[in-house]
């Protein structure tokens, strides 16, 4: 029986050696790639070898895990990007390395861009930073599926450092609080803001 497995590595960034290693498995596992909202995923291999192909895997490259903090995506940003109004990487390599992989109520996906033109698709993320002149807009709630909504903008003008302690709180509070198989939109319905009275 055929299967898949999805992979990730920095905030979906690849690099040379690693995507040459996870070519050869591919290879050697008779799949192929397709890249998904997630990651890149190797499609065709036979279930038996699974376990063994994620074994193999270099180092940096992980699995997707279903339930959990399970995508982060940002563009490359300011400085890398003409339209660039805000840097990205210094906010996803924080995010990634202290959420990646935390387990949570349902899926939690969060994109960061570097400006409005929004080229990782944030605004349909369970969190979004989004550059401006003036900092980063922060949405929560968004997601695709089969009722596609935007995410809530809850605030503007953030600094780096603010994003990333909202973040913390966001993900914190979602760990904690997050019922089985609500996402972030529903509880944020249910519970309201987290982020209202916090001085960040
Ligand atoms: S979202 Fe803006 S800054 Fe990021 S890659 Fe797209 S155009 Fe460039």
């Amino acid at each position: 029986m055929k299967t898949s497995v999805i992979l990730h590595g920095l905030h979906n960034e690849f690099s040379l050696d690693q995507m040459k290693a996870c070519i050869s498995l591919a290879e050697k596992y008779g799949g192929s790639f397709r890249h998904v909202v997630t990651g890149i995923q190797i499609t065709g291999i036979e279930k038996d070898d699974k376990e063994q192909l994620i074994s193999e895997l270099p180092e940096g490259v992980t699995t997707v895990i279903h339930r959990g903090v399970n995508s982060l995506i940002a563009c490359v940003g300011k400085g890398k990007c003409k339209n660039g109004q805000m840097e990205t990487q210094d906010l996803a390599d924080y995010i990634e390395r202290k959420h990646y992989g935390r387990k949570t109520s349902h899926k939690c996906k969060i994109g960061i861009s570097g400006c409005g033109r929004n080229c990782p698709d944030a605004m349909v993320k369970d969190i979004a930073f989004i550059g401006t002149s003036q900092g980063f807009m922060l949405a929560v709630g968004g997601n695709t599926g089969m009722r596609p909504e935007a995410g809530q903008i809850l605030l503007r003008k953030l600094t780096i450092e603010q994003a990333k302690k909202a973040a913390d709180i966001l993900i914190d509070w979602y760990a904690e609080h997050g019922e089985p198989k609500e996402r972030m939109g529903k509880l944020l319905e249910r519970l309201g803001n987290p982020l209202e009275k916090i001085n960040l």
